[in-house]
């Protein structure tokens, strides 16, 4: 008999939609409504049933017991362990990531480390902003600067950005003005009342002509970037006289520390801007899951991401602490990828570390894990196979249900057992 599991999350990108209508018979999933074409490849993977063994070592499928203890013997022998991914993971499973990195005074560090501009930026100058939910019901401008939610997050528009009624704007888009702001045209220009197109290596000058010109300043800053003096005094004049401005960045092309740069610039002009009227700023990231990383590394460390515990207390050291840093100067001897799907973003001096080295990587079924690891767990997948919480990318925790049985566990099982393990033959050589 099928089961239908309404308003369900989707946890594939940053929006976490949660309104999916999904149709379960027996282990499987036969149906999805509401999906868009990133979420529906994911959960078709789902209607499959999973193949993988839950546990391996050197490839070889092996009893949960052995690999637990097998994992706790590389990890008890290590002296500067690594615990590196988490975005795929739920607040369980990145709390006990947390702790384990703790017990083994290691480094645990999230994807984040990646593309840290608009996390430091954020941190460095602070960010004014709300919930996605008000951008719905109050924004009445709404501008893209470099992102391509189209794409990237693609129910954003429809949800909260462009397309839906709100409270306070109740003819929706016709109450609502886009302007999207990017170096070329994109899928998300398409939909824009006007299209700005800056050169890509001018942003900064731009946002600086626009800040002198909202603060009232003379302009001093010669505007050479692809748009017109006049234009930078009308977007101006517009974002000062809206009732609600909401502004979604990407950190563009640029090296960190350019990106972190303009990053900031964009933060103070919208700081600014709330000197004439409300106005907010959401970063867009590239991939979901980065916000329940860094909020619950946050609430548990007082960091984001790169933190350290070799000193019995919490370092945060973007320059020494992140995961790519560390694996390229040879400063891990043990590493343990909680979803392994970050690693081919890795530089590859850092890649070639992690093939010297022991690993214990977790993945979801139905994916290739994404590095031959010495100990593979399979585990379950928060929202489909267990009850969790994921974090949408304006930081509201959404619940997520378990929609199908499993024998996998569940990651934070895992973790907590190896702990254990590691716990258990420490005491024993004492
Ligand atoms: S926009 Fe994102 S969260 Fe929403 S259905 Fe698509 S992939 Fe899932």
């Amino acid at each position: 008999m099928p089961q239908m599991f309404h308003d369900v999350a989707c946890t594939v990108c940053g929006c976490v939609c949660d309104d999916l209508i999904v149709t379960v018979e027996g282990d499987r999933i036969a149906n999805v409504r509401g999906a868009c074409r990133l979420a529906e490849p994911w959960f078709a993977r789902l209607s499959n049933a999973p193949k993988q063994a839950a546990a391996c070592i050197a490839g070889q499928p092996v009893t949960h017991d052995k690999t637990i203890r097998r994992a706790a013997e590389i990890l008890g022998n290590s002296h500067s362990p690594l615990i590196w991914g988490l975005t795929r993971s739920s607040t369980a499973g990145q709390r006990a990531a947390i702790a384990l990195a703790e017990q083994l005074s290691g480094t645990v560090d999230t994807l984040t480390s990646l593309n840290p501009a608009a996390t430091l930026a954020m941190q460095n100058v602070g960010q004014s902003t709300c919930s996605l939910g008000e951008v719905r019901n109050r924004a009445d401008l709404v501008i893209f600067w470099r992102t391509n939610p189209a794409v990237s997050h693609p129910r954003h528009l429809e949800r909260y950005s462009v397309e839906p009624q709100g409270l306070f704007l109740p003819r929706g888009p016709a109450d609502r003005t886009i302007i999207v702001i990017d170096s070329s045209a994109t899928e998300t220009s398409e939909f824009a009342d006007e299209f700005l197109q800056v050169t890509p290596a001018a942003g900064q000058q731009f946002i600086d002509a626009l800040r002198q010109v909202v603060s009232g300043s003379e302009l001093t800053i010669e505007v050479d970037c692809g748009v017109t003096e006049e234009q930078v005094r009308q977007l101006a004049e517009r974002m000062k006289a809206c009732r609600y401005g909401a502004l979604f960045f990407g950190v563009g092309q640029g090296t960190n520390s350019e990106s972190q740069a303009t990053v900031e610039s964009l933060l103070r002009l919208v700081t600014k801007l709330n000197q004439f009227t409300r106005f907010m700023a959401h970063y867009v990231p590239a991939t979901g899951g980065l916000t329940g990383a860094d909020s619950v590394l946050c609430w548990q460390t007082g960091f984001p991401f790169a933190v350290n515990f070799a000193s019995g207390y919490p370092r945060f050291d973007p320059q020494k602490f992140t995961a790519n840093r560390l694996l390229e100067q040879g400063k891990v001897d043990a590493c343990v990828l909680v979803g392994s799907e970050g690693v081919p973003e890795l530089s590859t001096a850092a890649q070639q570390r992690l093939r010297e080295i022991p690993t214990i990587a977790l993945d979801y079924p139905n994916r290739e894990p994404a590095i031959e690891a010495t100990v593979q767990f399979t585990t379950a997948i928060y929202g489909i196979h267990a009850a969790g919480t994921a974090y949408r990318m304006d930081g509201v925790p959404i619940p997520l249900r378990q929609m199908l049985p499993t024998t996998y566990p569940r990651d934070d099982e895992i973790l907590t057992a190896i702990a254990v393990g590691v716990h258990a033959s420490k005491s024993l050589h004492r």
